[in-house]
């Protein structure tokens, strides 16, 4: 029998060491950062970093040949869910959202040069990037409807169109763009091509930062005029920007899915001391059965969202086909994150409501969970044709279930 859900004394000390950090060093220059003042940002940020890559905490997720600490997806898991308990925590070792799943993309997908220029620099730190797929003017959920389009003009390509929502984009060294290059696809699925698009360039033109229900935070709207790339910055195949984006977003969901466990268990930490402190009505609020359910409903959901979260990572890690553990994770860790915050909101009452504590930025940061990287919808059907197909395959819908041994 070989489940086995502890961990070896060595990873054991990886844990305890992140934590350390995470509170040490991640928590107190994070309490430092005077709001509008870069140049506060950017001593804390060189700070941790620094910090991170004495303690050699830097990239959990890339192998050691790229500078990082080789860790499998169940053991990133772990380092990804401490990490997050302060917002700056992945960013401090280098594992955030979207350069990590640029990495990924590149390790796989790169020539040894486009790794070597592109790769080399987001691993020590020294660049940043961005991922440009989404556009406002059809479903970010359906990419084959992608209208960016690229025509081959000698060794070069012309692109035109329209993003929006690109993460990180002011600040970037270089894009990952997805844009159609064939009109006449054998399948739609094979109609997009992927470009690494060096930053500031010709023809792309970022026009705004928008404003979110969490304020302006680094989303931009990208104009694309007439920008001409070479040949050789297709990143993949012709017609494989499908394909690459789907390969980026399954361990990229999942990594988004060990960060919000560890902020969804912050907000069950907080509603249980919440809950010890506050009396009313002759008790302490941790006395009453109305409030005991809202942290018991949370403690299962958590449970349940950790369990979801390694067994997935643990069939990645297997090379095992992930693809429905990955979503059916992803759809239940983001609504579980969204209401363990709202009930701890509730249970501090008016306090929970205001930005004296955290849980009003991480309930607006919690909001896009359950649309961006395959919205709710999107994950129940697949899930669904799954069990569907299943049923109709083997008479069951035993392997739509993780496939599991019970
Ligand atoms: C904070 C944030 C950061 C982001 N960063 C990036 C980034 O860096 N790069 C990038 O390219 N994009 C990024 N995005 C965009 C994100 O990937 C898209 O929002 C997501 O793919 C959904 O696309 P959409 O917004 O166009 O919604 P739509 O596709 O228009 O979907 C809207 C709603 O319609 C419903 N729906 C859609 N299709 C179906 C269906 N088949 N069945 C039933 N219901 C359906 C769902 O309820 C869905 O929520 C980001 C978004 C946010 C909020």
């Amino acid at each position: 029998m070989s489940i086995d859900f502890s961990l070896s004394p060595e990873l054991e000390a990886i844990r305890e060491k992140t934590r350390d950090f995470i509170d040490n060093v991640v928590k107190p220059a994070e309490a430092n950062i005077v709001p509008d003042d870069r140049k506060s940002l950017i001593t804390a940020i060189i700070e941790m970093r620094t910090e991170a890559q004495k303690r050699g905490l830097w990239l959990p997720h890339m192998p050691e040949e790229w500078g990082g600490m080789g860790l499998g997806h169940v053991e990133l898991a772990m380092v990804q869910a401490e990490a997050a308990k302060s917002g700056f925590g992945p960013y401090a070792i280098n594992a955030q959202a979207p350069d990590e799943g640029n990495m990924h993309t590149l390790l796989h997908w790169g020539t040894e040069e486009q790794k070597e220029k592109y790769l080399r620099p987001l691993c020590e730190g020294r660049a940043r990037s961005c991922f440009a797929m989404t556009e406002p003017e059809v479903a970010g959920s359906d990419p084959t409807l992608i209208r960016t389009h690229g025509y081959q003009d000698g060794d070069e390509w012309v692109i035109n169109g329209h993003k929006w929502f690109i993460s990180g984009a002011r600040g970037a060294s270089f894009a990952i763009l997805v844009c159609r290059t064939e009109d006449q696809p054998e399948i739609k699925q094979a109609a997009n091509s992927a470009f690494i698009i060096d930053l500031p360039h010709d023809g792309w033109n970022d026009v705004r930062e928008i404003e979110t229900m969490h304020g302006g935070t680094g989303h931009s709207e990208i104009v694309i005029k007439d920008l001409r790339v070479h040949n050789d910055q297709m990143l993949g195949g012709r017609g494989q920007g499908h394909l690459l984006g789907q390969y980026r977003l399954g361990p990229a969901r999942l990594a988004h899915c060990m960060r919000w466990i560890a902020q969804a268990e912050m907000a069950l930490d907080m509603m249980v001391d919440r809950s010890l402190n506050r009396f009313s009505h002759g008790s302490l609020l941790a006395e009453k059965q109305g409030i005991q359910w809202m942290i018991a409903e949370s403690t299962i959901e958590l449970y349940q969202a950790k369990l979801m979260v390694l067994h997935a990572a643990y069939k990645i890690d297997r090379k095992e086909d992930f693809k429905s553990e990955v979503s059916m994770t992803k759809h239940f860790v983001a609504n579980a994150l969204n209401r363990i915050i709202d009930r701890a909101i509730q249970v501090h009452g008016a306090l929970g409501y205001s930005t004296d504590t955290p849980l009003a930025n991480m309930f607006q940061h919690a909001r896009w969970a359950r649309f961006a990287d395959g919205a709710d919808e999107i994950h129940l059907m697949r899930t669904a044709e799954r069990a569907i197909a299943a049923y109709k395959d083997h008479g069951t819908t035993a392997s739509a279930t993780g496939s599991l041994p019970i």
